[in-house]
């Protein structure tokens, strides 16, 4: 069953608009692998953010397939994220209220607080009514924060240049922020942080390791964020890659860094 999701102009947590996407443990039946997804955003509340949004009235804004869903281990909840894919923007807003009607429709049994639910399952034909009215942008290939260039990260070895770490599953802008949404910016073996250290101007700056070695890569397996990919800062990433095809596990390089936390 389709569902709409709202997304708040301000969030607590790491989401991107089709990308990644947090929620309660109670949505859980409904945000399931495979569900197509409407966003939405209620009604303005801050001024600040009217560029950054279709209308300052409630309306929908894109649409998006659920692919994965994980726990947010940072969550003492039960929260959950959605990773998200095949997301398309609507070329203008699609309003939810036409005069006097919503396109959704709101179940007498909900009528005093369905609007609170920030994700709430829709049928097929509400679907249909909602999408028919967007014109849906292209495909968007997604703008990343520049990566680092691993080039600049080679290692040498007794003056033999190697390239040791750049794999496609390690450079592809998407996993790489579904990646960071999950696990943020802190390096799993040493605990750098750019931010903390530089300040705001380097934020963002991490290197993601892709932690199935690529030798066992089956090629057609999908690459899960959560298992598959870890923050390192670029000195444990070289560590870990020192050795061509025989890459450390992050259990490896926390024996190495023997004392400090992973
Ligand atoms: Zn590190
Ligand atoms: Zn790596």
């Amino acid at each position: 069953m389709p569902a709409v999701i709202a997304e708040n102009d301000v969030s607590q947590w790491a989401d991107q608009t089709g990308v990644v996407y947090h929620f309660p443990k109670r949505y859980q039946a409904i945000l399931t692998p495979g569900t197509q997804v409407i966003y939405y955003k209620g009604k303005l509340l801050d001024k600040a953010f009217a560029d950054s949004r279709l209308s300052p009235s409630p309306h929908y804004f894109g649409v998006a397939t659920i692919e994965q869903v994980h726990a947010d281990e940072a969550s003492s909840k039960g929260d959950l994220y959605a990773i998200l894919s095949d997301y398309r923007a609507f070329a203008e807003p699609v309003l939810a209220k036409e005069g006097d009607d919503y396109l959704e429709v709101i179940p007498d049994s909900k009528a005093s607080n369905y609007w609170r639910s920030g994700v709430r399952p829709i049928d097929g034909a509400t679907y249909q009514r909602i999408v028919n009215k967007a014109r849906l942008k292209p495909f968007e290939v997604r703008e990343a924060e520049p990566l680092p260039s691993l080039d600049e990260f080679e290692s040498r070895e007794e003056g033999h240049p190697s390239k040791v770490y750049s794999t496609r599953y390690e450079r592809d802008p998407k996993l790489r922020q579904q990646a960071i949404a999950i696990h943020g910016l802190t390096c799993k073996g040493c605990g750098f942080n750019f931010e903390k250290t530089y300040g705001e101007y380097a934020k963002g700056i991490i290197h993601i390791h892709h932690i199935v070695p690529l030798s066992e890569y089956q090629g057609s397996r999908v690459v899960d964020p959560e298992k598959d990919l870890v923050p390192l800062c670029p000195n444990c990433h070289s560590v870990v890659h020192r050795i061509k095809n025989a890459t450390l596990s992050i259990e490896d390089l926390c024996k190495i860094l023997r004392g400090v936390k992973c």
